[in-house]
């Protein structure tokens, strides 16, 4: 048994990632040449989305996505508490207002019912986070919009690769963002990617990224001579640099093998945690295949020992940690004027939740350490 800590997630690195690395560090383009388009169409391939584009982060790729759907200043976006602040925060960087709508008590999914309720006429979009890798139900919120025909985001940062009623997470909602952060299912260091089957808002997506500057002979209005590009609109510098894109087609390849790992995992973990006391598993949804992101126990005491349990676990050298504070209860969102108390079911989530570690390269010894510790401790506690 080793003292070294378990982290709740990290990224799996081998030689083959490596050696893309520095194949792409000898050629002639480190940015912007034949790895990004190659990554893109990778991803196009995974997700079933005809346009894919990469950016230089998640947080970028919901930037943008906003920025393609022409939110600004007085629009609502509905969309979850249950997240990383960078999903309303992408919000703010447009002037526009993030509405959170709460979530499934048990899965921690966005709810169609609350969703319907927090539409006003102001409401420009609807954001799903597809929590813990488990996609949100997007069929069930689109029809309880009914009449309301807004764009859906999906938020898929935690689910590359999972399925509902077997379509891929890409083809489940209008726009879907990515990110690769180290902890996510696979990795650029930094990155994430938009994709969307809408070739308008491609479009808008792809200029966004690269300062609204337009190069495409047919879409320049005059011919100033054959140096001419132009910029259209206002963007960013949003993208992601060949040298990071041969590491996420590297990475792309093994998506398959990641994603069966996490879930042998995760079945270990149901088993060993199916009958403790005190403790519930990960909530489910019917025909939906999570990519296991994380894997979220939570308490089920009153008041919840939830802070005993997370300090228990993390003195026996497991890297636990809690997704996530809802985002109005941040400072800087009660400052805009977010109270606490709006979305109880994401708050009750908030106070119970706890990511044990789950991640491709654990070892089955890890694995059996994560399993014995959670047991004792679950026995002290709850027994
Ligand atoms: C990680 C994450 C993001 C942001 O991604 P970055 O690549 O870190 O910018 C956005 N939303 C959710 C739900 C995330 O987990």
């Amino acid at each position: 048994m080793s003292d070294q800590p378990i982290p709740y997630g990290r990224q799996s690195i081998d030689d083959d990632d490596i050696a893309a690395v520095v194949e792409t560090l000898r050629s002639d383009l480190l940015t912007t040449g034949p790895r990004v388009a190659g990554f893109e169409a990778g991803l196009a391939s995974v997700t079933g989305a005809r346009f894919v584009a990469a950016v230089s982060s998640g947080t970028a790729a919901l930037h943008t996505a906003y920025a393609a759907l022409g939110l600004g200043p007085g629009d609502e976006v509905v969309m979850p508490p249950l997240t990383f602040a960078a999903t309303a925060n992408a919000a703010l960087y447009l002037g526009a207002r993030p509405v959170f709508a709460d979530v499934d008590p048990e899965t921690g999914l966005l709810d169609p019912v609350a969703v319907a309720a927090a539409i006003t006429p102001r409401t420009r979009a609807v954001v799903a986070v597809d929590y813990a890798g488990l996609p949100a139900d997007y069929a069930a919120i689109r029809s309880a919009m009914a009449r309301a025909e807004l764009p859906i985001v999906a938020d898929a940062a935690h689910s590359l690769g999972a399925h509902d009623g077997g379509q891929p997470v890409g083809r489940l909602a209008d726009l879907t963002t990515l990110s690769f952060h180290p902890v996510k299912l696979i990795t650029t260091g930094e990155g994430g990617a938009v994709a969307t089957d809408n070739a308008d808002w491609y479009r808008r997506v792809a200029g966004f990224r690269a300062h609204g500057i337009v190069r495409d002979q047919t879409r320049l209005p005059r011919d100033e001579g054959p140096w001419h590009q132009e910029m259209q609109s206002l963007g960013y510098n949003y993208r992601l640099s060949d040298v990071a894109s041969a590491l996420g087609s590297s990475q792309l390849a093994k998506l398959g093998r990641f994603i069966a790992r996490r879930r042998a995992i995760a079945a270990r973990y149901d088993q060993a945690f199916g009958r403790l006391p005190g403790l519930r598993l990960p909530g489910r949804r019917t025909g939906a295949e999570s990519a296991w992101h994380l894997y979220v126990l939570r308490v089920v005491d009153d008041p919840p020992s939830r802070r005993a349990f997370f300090e228990r676990l993390a003195a026996a050298g497991l890297g636990v940690q809690v997704h996530y504070l809802p985002v109005y209860r941040h400072p800087y969102y009660a400052e805009l004027g977010y109270r606490p108390g709006q979305c109880p079911a994401a708050e009750d989530f908030y106070q119970r939740a706890l990511s044990i570690p789950i991640f491709p390269a654990m070892a089955d010894g890890d694995v059996d350490r994560v399993i014995e510790t959670v047991c004792r401790v679950a026995g002290v506690l709850f027994g």
